[in-house]
């Protein structure tokens, strides 16, 4: 039976106290004075859901090798293009093979689970991956800026390792337009909340696990752990009770760590269900926007040969206060800044040269000297080796994925950074080869000459005239 083989987690570095929020803004509206417990994660200015989702793919690859992978399907109501692969570009980033199907799923936050229902349902042998990732925006002072966190989850499917068989799964789809944005809206818009509870999350949510459990000859007693999403801790608190779940099968919600982060809600959640999971439990996740997906997975004794399995829980662990409401909204793209001449210079993307150098770009492509295996970034004709000095003998090399240090590093507190001081350094890959990096999610105190570092994915510029992302790799302390 086909099911989930690998899963991975990517939630952002940086976390933001509810109390923050609430202190800067209660003076518009004392109302949300309730919201303010725990702390929501918070993309860095350099991430959006395309660069998280990324993380959170590469992530899985623990235990699946990507050369494998068949397809690529992505999630999320927040994709950073309209017009331009999505999934093509993570589907470069994780350097998958050119031979795949791509897809991007969107418009509502039950996108994740039909993207991931959809790759199930697959016949083909080859494993697919399915990455759910959202940052979604609620305007100043409102509740939704206090429930909504950023974050990405992945998970591999196939039929070789399952380590959670899917046993069936059922939709249901409404237009019920609780919570949309139209092209131009940058902020989730909302309706009166006892109406989306009334009418919403607890008619629907509900009907589609009792429809499955029917469908499956099951009852709730039967089910080991129940995932659903919260939309608020209140409500999920309600629902456990509206379906009659005692307390130790319902799933954390997660919303006093990281917020409800969307599409890859669900996921996350599941992951952390499965984190704790013994074989033979029976899980239940549900998702919630335009409708319900439900599936019922049946944990297998593959689960304890996973060579990392506490993957959210490390997330959770490395993270970093956001102290300053005003960085937030800097962040967010919600404070214009004057920047300065450094910060407003944008040489214009070559779109032919980008196509190029994608290997070396979008991939971090370099090369290995087929002589003495010299590998180098970037790709060259002439080996770098002294001793060698082979000419066009060189097979590709991906350096995403490999080991790494940090050679040496500065701050430099002229060049224009959104999060200044700007870090960069030079990074020595354990295998061989070295080049430069800015350095990203960490503080500059804590960073020393000799420390593993990771290549992490992220945004480099917004060419704005062109209405082009560039996106490169940067180093990033690895997550402990
Ligand atoms: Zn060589």
């Amino acid at each position: 039976m086909k099911g989930i083989i690998s899963y991975g987690v990517y939630l952002p570095y940086y976390r933001l106290k509810r109390e923050t929020i609430f202190k800067a803004m209660s003076w518009f509206n004392p109302g949300t004075g309730g919201l303010a417990r725990g702390e929501k994660s918070v993309a860095n200015y350099d991430e959006d859901s395309l660069t998280m989702a990324v993380a959170a793919g590469m992530d899985c690859f623990s235990d699946v090798r990507k050369e494998k992978i068949g397809s690529l399907y992505l999630a999320s109501t927040t994709f950073p293009n309209k017009e331009r692969g999505n999934a093509s570009i993570a589907g470069a980033a994780l350097n998958l093979s050119p031979n795949i199907r791509t897809a991007d799923f969107s418009g509502c936050l039950k996108s994740g689970t039909t993207a991931l229902i959809s790759a199930l349902k697959e016949n083909g042998p080859e494993p697919s991956m399915v990455c759910a990732s959202d940052s979604r925006l609620g305007k100043a002072g409102g509740a939704m800026e206090q429930l909504f966190g950023d974050g990405a989850a992945a998970m591999i499917v196939g039929n070789d390792g399952v380590i959670a068989s899917l046993t069936g799964h059922h939709s249901v789809s409404y237009d019920f337009a609780d919570q949309r944005r139209i092209d131009q809206d940058k902020f989730t818009r909302t309706w009166e909340e006892r109406w989306i509870r009334q009418q919403g999350y607890f008619k629907m949510v509900p009907e589609a696990i009792q429809a499955l459990l029917a469908k499956c000859g099951l009852k709730l007693d039967d089910i080991s752990k129940v995932v659903f999403p919260p939309l608020s801790i209140r409500d999920h608190q309600a629902m456990a009770k509206t379906l009659g779940l005692e307390q130790g099968k319902v799933q954390a919600p997660l919303m006093d760590t990281v917020g409800n982060t969307g599409s890859s809600h669900p996921f996350l959640m599941l992951i952390g269900a499965l984190e704790e999971a013994q074989p033979g439990d029976r899980i239940m996740v549900a998702s919630y926007g335009s409708g319900s997906d439900v599936l019922l997975f049946e944990v297998t004794e593959e689960i304890n040969k996973l060579k990392d399995r506490k993957k959210l829980e490390k997330n959770l662990g490395y993270k970093s206060e956001l102290k300053n409401y005003t960085q937030y909204l800097s962040f967010k793209g919600m404070l214009p800044k004057e920047i300065g001449i450094r910060g407003e210079e944008i040489s214009p993307t070559s779109l032919s040269l980008a196509w190029r150098e994608q290997n070396a770009v979008l991939r971090l492509v370099g090369s290995k000297c087929e002589s003495c295996g010299t590998p180098q970034f970037p790709k060259e004709t002439v080996c770098v080796n002294p001793e060698c000095g082979a000419v066009d003998r060189m097979e590709d090399y991906s350096f995403s994925d490999k080991p790494c240090r940090l050679f040496t590093y500065t701050a430099d507190h002229l060049a224009f950074s959104e999060d200044p001081p700007a870090l960069y350094g030079i990074v020595d890959f354990e295998k061989g080869g070295r080049y430069w990096f800015d350095i990203t999610d960490c503080q500059m105190e804590s960073l020393k000459v000799g420390q593993p570092v990771q290549m992490t994915f992220r945004k480099k510029y917004l060419d704005q005239a062109r209405g082009i992302t560039g996106y490169f790799w940067k180093a990033m302390p690895v997550k402990a």
